[in-house]
């Protein structure tokens, strides 16, 4: 039988054994409903509040400033709908490389409530242009700006504390996507000035549709979903007890080997660019600042080869047994164009390979990617 090689860790992760085993312990765990008050209730309760004083202590914030959603999406669309809905904001300032779930997001807003849409330009690498942003904030409007910390196609990495800085000296709210970042790069949340960040907890061998946005204790919005007074009063419902136990048993997890899985990541990612430019030299490129270790998420490699009309080359991996991606998640597998590379070299017709790493990724495994590449391309 053919052996499958999964390489796409930033589309999604597998459950990490430890979790899984927790999230059964849950199921045969505690059952009563958090929000109610006798022994049961409080046995659940337990479990959501350790896990807001889990993250609270990892990130250096106030468990007060956590909320839990349904994952990143979630997060990303309550923080731009609160802002606008609540907060007074008339403009979002984002950029044309955030995920889907901004974009989308704010596109819907703005058409909703009549606000303005500015993209803050991008260098050739695909960083923002810090002093285009500060040029746009110039203008006196109430604005949101949300640029996402690690970019999941390219993995190109921002100072989320320059862009903080850049916010608060014009009066902005700051949103920062991190979605792709938790579990890669430490976040230290008393240095740093922001608003509301999102997180999802399936990219770090958590479960699906589960994560958490932190909220300042400073801004101050109406519900994102009414009902009951779950979460602050902000998300109305009873709580996903074994979701976010088992985001708990992850992220805890995560954090505790975030060092030597970054090192084992680092050291794939520099073997496969050198398997590359050693067999196929310049005809090889790296998108964005993923070719750039000290600028890119170890995780994410995205490369195309432009001179190459051969656009099979997703499927043909994939028929190989190989799981990459054509960017994000939502275009796996269809060669529809990414819009990340779309604005980045909008002349390109080249098809995109993402490869994105995990813990349990090795060696071998890029030998044989490089192996079905040398194949198809000679
Ligand atoms: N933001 C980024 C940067 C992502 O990579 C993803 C997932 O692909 C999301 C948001 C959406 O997160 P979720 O799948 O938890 O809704």
């Amino acid at each position: 039988m053919q052996k499958t090689i999964y390489l796409d860790y930033a589309a999604t992760t597998p459950l990490r054994e430890e979790v899984k085993d927790h999230m059964v312990d849950l199921l045969n765990g505690p059952f009563g409903n958090p929000s109610s008050t006798h022994q049961f209730g409080r046995k659940s309760r337990i479990i959501i509040e350790e896990c807001r004083k889990f993250i609270a202590s990892s990130f250096h914030c106030s468990s007060s400033e956590i909320v839990f959603t349904s994952g990143g999406t979630e997060a990303d669309n309550a923080a731009l709908l609160l802002s606008v809905r609540d907060l007074g904001v008339e403009r979002i300032v984002l950029s044309k490389i955030e995920h889907h779930a901004i974009l989308h997001a704010a596109e819907a807003i703005q058409k909703n409530y009549g606000i303005e849409l500015d993209y803050v330009n991008l260098h050739p690498n695909g960083d923002p242009n810090l002093e285009h942003l500060e040029e746009l904030l110039a203008k006196p409007k109430k604005t949101l700006v949300s640029l996402m910390h690690a970019n999941n196609e390219i993995g190109n990495i921002i100072d989320l504390q320059k862009v903080s800085e850049i916010c608060r000296r014009n009066n902005a709210y700051f949103h920062s996507d991190t979605v792709q970042s938790v579990g890669q790069i430490p976040i230290d949340l008393s240095e740093l000035d922001i608003d509301f960040l999102s997180v999802s907890a399936h990219k770090f061998y958590g479960p699906k549709g589960v994560g958490f946005m932190y909220v300042k204790n400073s801004v101050k919005t109406g519900a994102l979903i009414n009902g009951g007074a779950q979460e602050r009063n902000l998300r109305g419902g009873t709580e996903n007890i074994l979701g976010i136990g088992g985001m708990h048993k992850a992220l805890q997890l995560k954090l505790e080997n975030l060092e030597n899985e970054n090192q084992h990541l680092r050291t794939l990612k520099s073997y496969m660019i050198e398997k590359l430019n050693e067999n196929f030299g310049d005809k090889v490129f790296f998108n964005g600042a993923s070719g750039d270790l000290d600028h890119s998420l170890n995780k994410i490699l995205s490369l195309s080869f432009p001179t190459l009309k051969n656009d099979m080359l997703l499927f043909t991996l994939d028929l190989k047994g190989i799981a990459a991606s054509g960017g994000s998640a939502c275009s796996s597998g269809s060669l529809q164009g990414s819009h990340v590379i779309s604005a980045l070299y909008p002349d390109a017709t080249w098809p995109v390979l993402r490869f994105s790493f995990g813990k349990d990724s090795n060696l071998a495994e890029i030998d044989k990617v490089i192996e079905v590449l040398r194949d198809q391309l000679g």
